[in-house]
């Protein structure tokens, strides 16, 4: 059985009563000395019986970080290419707010955004668009890429699933790595919230990441959108969907980022709240359980939370972005897919993590580690 098969199949009420169990205290200290965590040791971490072990969930995250990661802290930029889209996700900024024009970049625009992005000095460009086969379809994408090789040797790409053989494409055309947030695991909330458009496919957007490893692709990243449902269940079935890729797709790099859904990006339907205290819990909680993982924290967050947050689990993060399409060079005034709330340019971000001792990267070396890989 396939990874999203099997998570396909996985009764979501065993996650729900595992990861609202009442532990006993020496069971989820006794997961802080683990070696290896079982996906229900992790659970219990998710739990409401671990929370008042934070501050010593905390300091295994860390430990487990700098023996991974050592101090660097990995620094990438999105550029938002396009914000067409057919999909009606209800959550969604650019279709909350009727009045943004639909923007899709030309040629002259990208390359314009890649030369301002490059001369900052990023070496890791995501790409995201809409859904939108007419105006950003699998030909611009690719051509996106092409161009974006010029200025970036890691490009990593936030668009809509597709087919193993256009994943292909996109790696042959030398895109690195994708992301592809599921959004939430709970299939019937899913289907209300993704009510018309490609997207509304569960099971296709649940196996993207397949097709993608199994074109070629050796980095992928995956989320789900905080405070569409209960936080700890969407967790926990997160970290086992990133754990069955890992296992299963063993030389591939898994990644894993928290967004948490914001006011401007809220529709008529409920939100869940997510507290910093519950969003540092679930970053330690992955740590623990996947260790060698990277973890991404983006500038949907404060400053301040941000700044405490590295210090825990996580690895990656974004600086200086911008979510209005082409936002970097067009001077828009229209709303983007959601505000940032960490608004530092790159340098500030750079000195800020230099004073906190940790060696901010901008060019992702293992794109050479792959090369050499291909070529051994
Ligand atoms: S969240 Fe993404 S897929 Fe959904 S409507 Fe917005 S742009 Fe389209």
């Amino acid at each position: 059985m396939t990874p999203s098969k099997i998570l396909a199949d996985f009764d979501p009420e065993i996650a729900h009563v595992l990861t609202h169990k009442k532990y006993e205290s020496e069971h989820i200290l006794s997961l802080l000395e683990k070696e290896r965590l079982t996906y229900e040791d992790f659970f219990a971490l998710v739990s409401p019986s671990a929370e008042s072990f934070l501050p010593q969930l905390a300091a295994r995250a860390q430990s487990l970080t700098l023996s991974h990661f050592g101090r660097t802290k990995q620094l990438y930029t999105p550029l938002y290419l396009s914000n067409v889209c057919i999909n009606q996700c209800v959550y969604c900024g650019f279709q909350v707010k009727l009045q943004i024009p639909p923007i899709t970049l030309n040629e002259k625009e990208i390359v314009d955004n890649y030369r301002y992005l490059s001369a900052q000095g990023f070496g890791h460009i995501l790409l995201l668009t809409g859904e939108s086969p007419r105006f950003a379809g699998v030909d611009y994408i690719e051509r996106a890429i092409i161009l974006a090789k010029h200025f970036f040797p890691y490009v990593s790409l936030e668009v809509f699933p597709v087919s193993t053989s256009d994943y292909e494409r996109y790696a042959a055309a030398g895109a690195n790595g994708i992301t592809l947030y599921q959004e939430t695991y709970n299939k019937v909330l899913y289907s209300t919230l993704h009510p018309k458009g490609p997207k509304s496919d569960y099971f296709f957007r649940l196996e993207g990441p397949e097709r993608a490893l199994l074109a070629g692709f050796r980095q992928v990243g995956l989320g789900t959108l905080l405070g569409l449902t209960d936080w700890r269940l969407d967790g926990a079935l997160l970290g086992l969907h990133a754990y069955l890729l890992q296992r299963t797709y063993w030389q591939a790099s898994i990644q894993v980022s928290f967004p948490r859904i914001q006011p401007i990006s809220a529709a008529p339907h409920d939100i869940f709240p997510v507290s910093d205290k519950a969003l540092a819990q679930l970053i330690c909680a992955f740590r623990l359980f996947l260790p060698q993982a990277g973890l991404t924290l983006s500038t949907r967050e404060s400053t301040d939370l941000r700044n405490k947050l590295i210090h825990l689990g996580i690895s990656h993060i974004s600086a200086g972005s911008n979510t209005r399409p082409g936002g970097y060079t067009r001077g828009s005034i229209e709303p983007g897919q959601f505000e940032t709330q960490d608004n530092r340019s790159l340098s500030d971000v750079m000195n800020m993590l230099i004073d906190q001792g940790f060696d901010p990267i901008l060019k992702d070396w293992s794109t050479l580690f792959d090369s050499a890989l291909k070529t051994s």
